[in-house]
């Protein structure tokens, strides 16, 4: 027996998401239609908005929705720092720890061979416009300690250096094979304080 296609549809738009497989996504699915109809029509015109207003800032190429992001447009922020995360959720974490007063580039993504992801996969080359720009006088790398994280912060440490940049990287207060993502701000402020030249 089948659900009806729309249901059908629904199920598997919700295996999109990340640890969704099919059963969770046909309880999803049931529990938007028995209990919570006007959820559902938010979630729905959530994802049409956001799709609609949100794309990459032109400066540091995390989520915007102008075309330069408030915290790269801000006075209060240090320009000659610029710290180079892999996700917006590590910048978020990083202003959360209140450690840092520099700007930022998102990669949106690390290097990962395995996965085929190269460095033309990810943002690098306008990672390396954005760190030439001559008012960035230290790139601190704070991508994560996975092996993909450490071989990313290793490649950008070299393309900046053979450029003439100083680099640092973030201190390991963060356990080995860390995503800044699940750590906690205490030890996350300390890792940037702490950050040293590579
Ligand atoms: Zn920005």
């Amino acid at each position: 027996m089948k659900n009806p296609p729309s249901i059908e549809e629904l199920i598997s738009a919700l295996r999109c998401l990340p640890g969704v497989g099919a059963k969770s996504a046909q309880r999803m699915a049931f529990h938007l239609l028995q209990r919570d109809r006007p959820g559902a029509a938010r979630l729905g015109s959530a994802l049409t908005h956001v799709l609609e207003a949100v794309r990459h800032c032109q400066r540091c190429n995390s989520f915007a929705e102008t075309d330069v992001c408030a915290l790269c447009s801000s006075s209060q922020r240090d320009p000659s720092l610029l710290c180079v995360v892999e996700t917006p959720a590590d910048l978020m974490m990083l202003e959360q720890a209140q450690c840092y007063a520099g700007l930022y580039f998102v990669l949106m993504g690390r290097l990962s061979p395995l996965d085929g992801i190269g460095p033309k996969d990810i943002s690098l080359d306008r990672m390396l416009q954005r760190a030439s720009d001559g008012v960035v006088a230290e790139v601190v790398l704070a991508t994560n300690f996975t092996n993909e994280g450490e071989a990313t912060a290793h490649f950008i440490g070299e393309m900046l250096a053979s450029r003439g940049i100083r680099v640092t990287r973030i201190a390991r207060g963060l356990p080995v094979g860390g995503e800044i993502e699940h750590v906690d701000s205490g030890t996350l402020a300390r890792a940037v304080i702490e950050r040293r030249a590579v």
